[in-house]
């Protein structure tokens, strides 16, 4: 059967014969798994389709066993993505996050179309005189991707009593969002238990007044209209350690391959 969608190159897998695997996010279905057989050949016809970024429109021959590609009519290569270290570094974490987060069979168009209009951002960038730019692209979609797969944190009500949160705000990855003063204060002491039990303790973030408005409008908004707003550094910063430090707790991972990429290239934590 012949199965065909818009996808993007999440990943690729080298396999033997010159074989490659491709993790494809498709428009129609989600995450898919596909063999571009033969594609290490630099003369193969799939080859230049077969890396990761890629974006176009996707021929699968799918039935028995693994789902072959067919072929592909390349829209946009995103070349200057993986021609340069600074961008390929933050695309490789918006790839790796995504692929993390997306389903097979699960169709996600929003979340998609996101990605992509990050990818095209990315692409035309100029990263080379200032991160400035990049960063706050990194920090909207790391909401944008929370959102759009049903895992923002709760930003109106305290999420262990649901009082409504008017002044002092705390934010808890633990909890799925912000926490009143109150419940704060008794994570606080519940802390001190659980520290003389040698057990981890729960990490509370003070936020302030600016950090939740900012984080709504993170949350509601497009990534295209969060990149029409300029934000200070400061919390550009803050957001995306918030960001990272949730994903890691609700994905349960450890270690992003990616970010220790970025990590090393001296961008975000
Ligand atoms: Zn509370």
């Amino acid at each position: 059967m012949i199965f065909t969608s818009d996808a993007i190159v999440l990943k690729r897998t080298a396999l033997a014969n010159n074989d490659i695997l491709l993790t494809l996010f498709t428009l129609r279905t989600g995450k898919m798994m596909a063999v571009a057989q033969g594609a290490r050949h630099p003369k193969n016809r799939l080859a230049s389709a077969s890396n990761p970024f890629v974006y176009g429109k996707f021929f699968l021959l799918t039935g028995s066993g693994m789902s072959k590609i067919n072929g592909v009519d390349i829209e946009k290569s995103f070349y200057s993505i993986r021609e340069n270290i600074v961008k390929l570094a933050y695309g490789a974490w918006f790839l790796e996050l995504t692929d993390l987060v997306i389903v097979e069979g699960e169709q996600n168009i929003d979340l998609f179309m996101e990605l992509k209009l990050c990818l095209s951002r990315l692409a035309d960038m100029d990263v080379n005189t200032s991160t400035k730019d990049v960063e706050v692209l990194k920090m909207a979609y790391e909401w944008t991707l929370l959102s759009k797969i049903g895992l923002a944190p709760l930003i109106s009500n305290c999420t262990i009593c649901s009082e409504d949160i008017v002044t002092s705000r705390y934010f808890s990855c633990e909890s799925g969002g912000m926490i009143c003063e109150a419940c704060s204060n008794q994570i606080e002491q519940e802390n001190s238990i659980r520290k003389q039990k040698k057990q981890s303790e729960i990490k509370v973030y003070k936020m302030g007044d600016t950090i939740p408005k900012i984080l709504e409008f993170l949350l509601t908004k497009s990534v295209d209209e969060i990149l029409n707003q300029s934000f200070h550094e400061t919390y550009v910063k803050k957001l995306d350690t918030l960001a990272y430090e949730y994903l890691k707790y609700h994905l349960g991972v450890k270690q992003f391959k990616s970010r220790a990429f970025l990590k090393d290239l001296g961008k975000g934590v």
